[in-house]
């Protein structure tokens, strides 16, 4: 026998010290560890104080005999699975059943063949070493089965009997004693109705002839709830090839599929409108465009875009945004009869999607002509621009909409939405608020609108980009007081481009960031080269784009600029926009007061034009308003502008901030703004943008002077600070 490392330990219980020590010899000379004692008293008390890997008890014992002793020793937790051989007398068939009630293992009769003894033990050793690994197993399985949520289950071949795992029961909500002698109907009539009869008929081909199958179907469970769940069968067979049952196994994937369900949704659907997105659209006009293709029929795409929905967004902010969004959704369903809609399977409605940020498309069938479709769009237009009332604020909004016609434009979906996209953005490029046709002519714009924003890629690259200056002007004295840093493009061909026709396209197409930092880089480096050549250094004003604002990290990059520079935050001047700001009023409160807090000064420009509300003007930590320019226009004309200027430069003056004019053009205009205490100002009165070096000569004259203008501005000169270096 291989040696026990530590040796199995017995106990051999008996009365007769002849027999107990001829046991003890032959058993620890076979290589056991034995213990022996003579009554059953003290085996108990043995078992109570170690382990055994098997003991050996006689039957017939003074005292507690080995019946009794053996039924204790299975009543403890150690002893219910402990070998237990009980020494009986020959052929005494009585006390043989007796023992196996109490208990036994198995049973060695007397006389005992001492030549045999060992092999006893060791054989009952191995069966209960196998048994318990069996015992273990089955808890693996089980355990297996419940993490997994599948039961395993066999139907005997007469189709009668089932024998199924715990976990069958429990998928089910069955008590886990239904796993035991069922038949298989109990689990039939669970599943449900809709999916039964191919639930039956994939069990019957199995039973019959032995077809496997892989099926999803829901059941509804004991106690009512609904789940689903995936289910594999196959035959088994006997060694003879014979079907003698079906086995298969069942697991709940309910949760999984919802999961999926929502992943298709979100794949499919629109979160805000409910509507579906672009790739499901393209997807469900592809058989409407099919079906109009076999029926020699016409239909129209048409993509209807809000216009300037992003400053309703920003300044409502994202949920209000959402809500508007949702609003107008629900109106253009509506104002589209149901009948002009293509139905697609899906419903009527699902043939209008919502296929960008303020974009819906909708698939009209059978429109007959031109004129046709322009009615609808015209009817969407009228549906879009109807007041809305957000945020306590009336709005009217409008849409720009583009039509492109089945089959002459495109007779795939996606190029037929391509094609009705461009024509949007010709109606906005022409003015927003109008419906276009598409025509081929489209096409080429598309494409420059590409070939654009590749340029200005390079150009930011190759030093394309040129900083001119605008100085501020102190109206009263003629002073330059600062300058705005205005970006241009010089472009190969086209000559100096303004940023009004390249910024939008770097916001569109992300390159403002770039652009920013260069901006931002030319900057410091004309202050740096103005300070080294002995010349007035003020603070120079540069605008901010929304990405470069809430960029994380704004203010590190600053100081790294500022340091290679060798600059102060006092000398940089940061304009941003309401509009910006309002995207997300507690962050940018928080991104100013960060600027503030390091030392830069921080402009609010285009002051007027976009949607904020003056109670948030008192949360933005900023130094400056800027007057828009469509204010200062009619300024002088002491009207509703006028009005409008004069409120916003006492308010300004309320808060204790700097007030500055911008677009100031003619001296009526700065005459006005100056007797109201507004006396910076800019403006090409006093001087248009221009080239880094010309500002340089400017500030060697410090001032500019304006005819007939000075002695009109009765407000007292603004200091000129200059920037300390
Ligand atoms: P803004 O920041 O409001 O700049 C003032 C604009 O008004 C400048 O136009 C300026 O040339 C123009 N302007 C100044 N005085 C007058 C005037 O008396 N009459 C008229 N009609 N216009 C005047 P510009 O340089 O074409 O810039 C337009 C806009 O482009 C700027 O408006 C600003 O929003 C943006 N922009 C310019 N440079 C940059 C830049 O580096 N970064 C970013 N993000 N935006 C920039
Ligand atoms: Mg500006
Ligand atoms: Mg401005």
């Amino acid at each position: 026998m291989p040696a026990h490392d530590p040796p199995v330990h017995l106990l051999v219980v008996d009365d007769d010290p002849l027999l107990r020590g001829m046991a003890t010899r032959t058993l620890r000379h076979a290589g056991f560890e034995v213990s022996a004692v003579d009554s059953g008293e003290q085996a108990l008390a043995a078992f109570s104080s170690a382990r055994f890997g098997l003991v050996l008890l006689d039957v017939m014992m003074p005292g507690v005999d080995g019946y009794e002793t053996c039924r204790r020793m299975r009543a403890t937790p150690h002893g219910a699975s402990l070998p237990i051989l009980m020494l009986t007398g020959l052929n005494d068939t009585e006390s043989i059943e007796q023992a196996y009630q109490a208990g036994a293992t198995d049973f060695i009769a007397k006389p005992i063949n001492w030549t045999l003894l060992a092999q006893r033990v060791r054989y009952a050793l191995r069966a209960a070493a196998a048994a318990e690994s069996a015992v273990r197993n089955r808890e693996r399985l089980e355990r297996a089965q419940r993490i997994a949520r599948m039961g395993s289950w066999e139907i005997a071949a007469d189709g009668e009997r089932m024998s199924c795992s715990a976990e069958l029961a429990a998928i089910f909500g069955a008590p886990a004693r239904a796993a035991t002698g069922l038949r298989p109907d109990a689990f039939v009539e669970r599943i449900n109705a809709d999916d039964r009869p191919t639930v039956q008929a994939a069990r019957q081909a199995a039973m019959r002839e032995g077809t496997p199958y892989r099926l999803n179907f829901r059941i509804e469970r004991f106690d009512g709830a609904e789940r689903t769940v995936f289910e594999q069968a196959q035959p088994v067979l006997d060694a003879a090839g014979r079907q003698v049952a079906v086995e298969g196994i069942t697991q709940d994937i309910t949760e999984r599929v919802e999961a999926e369900r929502r992943i298709s949704h979100l794949a499919h659907f629109d979160a805000v409108s409910g509507l579906p997105n672009r790739k499901f659209f393209i997807e469900l006009a592809a058989p409407t465009l099919e079906r109009a293709a076999r029926l020699g029929s016409s239909c129209a795409l048409l993509h209807v875009d809000i216009d300037r929905f992003k400053s309703v967004n920003d300044a409502l902010g994202r949920n209000e945004g959402d809500r508007v969004l949702r609003l107008l959704a629900e109106r253009l369903q509506a104002s589209v009869r149901s009948a002009d809609l293509a139905s697609v399977g899906h419903g009527a409605e699902t043939c209008i999607a919502r296929v960008g940020a303020n974009a819906f498309t909708l698939l009209l069938v059978e429109v007959g002509s031109d004129r046709q479709a322009s009615l609808v769009a015209e009817r969407l237009m009228a549906a879009i621009s109807m007041p809305i009332v957000a945020d306590g604020r009336e709005l009217t909004l409008t849409a720009s909409i583009g039509i492109a016609m089945y089959p002459r434009d495109a007779s795939e979906p996606k190029a037929l939405t391509h094609c009705a996209e461009q024509a949007a953005y010709a109606a906005k490029a022409a003015g927003r608020a109008q419906q276009r046709f598409f025509d081929e002519a489209m096409n080429a714009s598309a494409s420059m609108r590409l070939t654009r924003e590749s340029e200005l890629r390079r150009a930011i690259g190759d030093g394309q980009l040129r900083l001119y200056y605008q100085p501020k002007v102190d109206a009263a004295s003629g002073r330059v007081v600062g300058a705005e840093a205005l970006v241009r493009w010089q472009h190969p061909e086209r000559g100096l481009v303004p940023p009004g026709e390249f910024i939008p396209l770097a916001e569109e197409c992300g390159l403002i960031v770039p652009l920013t930092d260069w901006v931002l880089d030319t900057a410091c480096a004309d202050l740096r080269r103005r300070a080294d050549a002995g010349l007035r250094t003020l603070p120079v004003s540069v605008n901010l784009a929304s990405p470069s604002f809430l960029r994380e990290g704004l203010h590190e990059q600053l100081d790294r600029l500022l340091q290679r520079h060798r600059l102060e935050p006092s000398c940089l001047t940061l304009e941003v926009t309401e509009s910006l700001l309002m995207t997300d009023v507690p962050l940018a409160v928080q991104r100013l007061q960060q600027l503030r807090d390091r030392g830069f000064t921080l402009s609010l420009d285009d002051f007027g034009t976009g949607f904020s509300s003056l109670s948030y003007l008192k949360r933005f930590p900023i130094h400056e308003l800027k007057i828009d320019r469509s204010f200062v226009t009619e300024a002088w004309r002491g009207e509703r502008d006028g009005a409008i200027a004069r409120s916003i430069i006492a308010l300004g003056r309320e808060f204790g901030l700097q007030v500055v004019a911008e677009g100031v053009e003619t001296v009526s205009q700065a005459a006005f703004l100056a007797q109201y205490g507004c006396t910076c100002q800019q403006g090409y009165l006093f001087a248009r943008p221009m080239p880094a070096q010309h500002f340089d000569t400017l500030l060697v004259r410090g001032s500019i002077t304006v005819p007939g203008l000075l002695p009109k501005c009765e407000a007292p000169a603004v200091e000129a600070a200059g920037a300390p270096l």
